[in-house]
């Protein structure tokens, strides 16, 4: 078999996992590996970037490379996005003008954080948190002492609040949701959540929205003012109310786009032209986008085998259970958390003298584990998170005291 090409687009963590799938297993040498890097460094470890308000440095996020000999290591080229395309002659162009041919293209490219467009949403002193440069903005422009606002109670929303205060600042998150990561948890674990985080000197401001930023006389950001009427003082502000997936290149390659945006692939990654694949946040499988790395994972293990050779097994979801880092508050929602599976039965021990939260909820039959929530200890997690799907033999009682009390 002749040397091909495969141009990887983004080195995120799913560019990274898929090249380091095709050094492991090509072993004879099949594919030529160019990767295309927008960012200034390789790929690192985006779940871990807080971790850099917290001591860590860049270089200890960098993903690790298996090591092969000189002729196979990919070609890897940074700052370099891949800004053109002619599909017909299968050629991709960077913007520093280089032009690279390509048997088979993967699309790797991610999201953009959301920004509300809102007056003000520009202004000097506003962040949004995705990348080493974004967390080095929001470090250089820390007041300690002073208000902070965060837009979005999620996940990441809640971690930057987190950096927020260990750079001095206060921070205040604003979620237009009823209770914080009402994605992922339940009301009974937002309540736990809220108490928690309001301990730590975070504000939470739930059911409002973010209405205008404005700012002061020398023009950077000073204050936020609520749909609700409520005015916050805000010395530096961080967007983290959800992301976009980046599909900029679907016109110039003629790819079409999901409903909600994303390259569309179907359950192999595949879009409509046989030589490129899309994987990752930036691919809206069958219509559907997943924002977590897990799923990103899996989406270039199984374009790695396809393009090895191997039809290998379609991409059918992966793990979305998330846990809150930095806050040091533990809480974790997995698998039907709401209990929105049909006929779903939900059971619950919540102890409000504890501060701990579980629930737990079962298929119909009222034996097979769906999903939960825990807040307050989530020692049981890992446990939980590997028997759902599964038959219990344990009681749900059991189960719940278990979780409440720790595995
Ligand atoms: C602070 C933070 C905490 C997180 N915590 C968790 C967590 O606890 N659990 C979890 O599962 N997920 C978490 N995530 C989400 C996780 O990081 C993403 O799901 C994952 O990084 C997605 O991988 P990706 O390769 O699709 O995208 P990315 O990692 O974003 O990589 C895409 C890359 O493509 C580049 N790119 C874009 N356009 C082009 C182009 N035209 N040419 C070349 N390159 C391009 C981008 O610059 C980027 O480097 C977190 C994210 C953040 C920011």
């Amino acid at each position: 078999m002749s040397t091909r090409t495969l141009v990887v687009a983004g080195h995120g963590m799913t560019g990274h996992r898929l090249v380091e799938e095709i050094l492991t297993h090509d072993r004879h040498g099949h594919w030529r590996v160019v990767v295309l890097a927008e960012e200034p460094r390789p790929a690192y470890d985006r779940v871990a970037l807080s971790t850099l308000l917290d001591g860590a440095t860049p270089g200890t996020l960098t993903l690790p490379t298996r090591q092969v000999p000189d002729d196979r290591r990919p070609h890897l080229r940074l700052n370099a996005p891949l800004t053109g395309a002619d599909p017909a002659a299968r050629t991709v162009t960077c913007a520093d003008g280089a032009t690279f041919g390509y048997d088979a293209l993967v699309l790797a490219t991610g999201s953009r954080p959301f920004v509300p467009p809102v007056p003000g949403h520009d202004l000097p002193g506003c962040f949004v948190y995705r990348t080493v440069e974004d967390i080095a903005a929001i470090r250089a422009a820390a007041a300690p002492g002073r208000d902070a606002v965060v837009v979005g109670g999620g996940l990441l929303g809640l971690e930057a609040a987190g950096g927020l205060r260990l750079l001095g600042m206060r921070p205040h998150v604003v979620e237009h949701g009823p209770w914080l990561m009402s994605r992922q948890i339940d009301e009974g674990g937002g309540r736990v959540l809220a108490r928690a985080v309001d301990r730590l000197g975070v504000g939470v401001h739930c059911a409002t929205k973010l209405r205008a930023l404005t700012a002061g006389p020398a023009g950077h950001v000073e204050r936020a003012e609520l749909s609700d009427g409520r005015v916050l003082d805000a010395a530096l502000v961080v967007f983290a109310a959800g992301v976009r997936p980046r599909d900029e290149l679907a016109a110039p390659l003629g790819l079409d786009r999901g409903e909600r945006g994303g390259f569309l692939v179907d359950r192999w990654c595949r879009t409509g032209d046989e030589h490129i694949w899309a994987i990752g946040e930036c691919a809206a499988v069958e219509g559907r986008c997943h924002g977590l790395a897990a799923p990103g994972f899996r989406m270039a293990e199984t374009v790695a085998r396809q393009l090895l050779g191997d039809s290998g097994e379609a991409f059918t979801g992966a793990d979305a259970s998330a846990t809150l880092k930095l806050l040091g508050v533990e809480v974790a929602g997995f698998g039907d958390a709401h209990a929105h599976t049909p006929g779903a039965i939900e059971y619950v021990h919540d102890a409000p003298h504890t501060d701990t939260y579980a629930k737990v909820v079962l298929a119909a039959d009222g034996r097979t584990l769906l999903g939960g929530v825990l807040a307050g200890d989530t020692t049981a997690y890992p446990l939980l998170r590997t028997l759902t799907g599964r038959h219990l033999t344990a009681s749900p009682d059991t189960l719940l005291t278990t979780s409440a009390h720790g595995a």
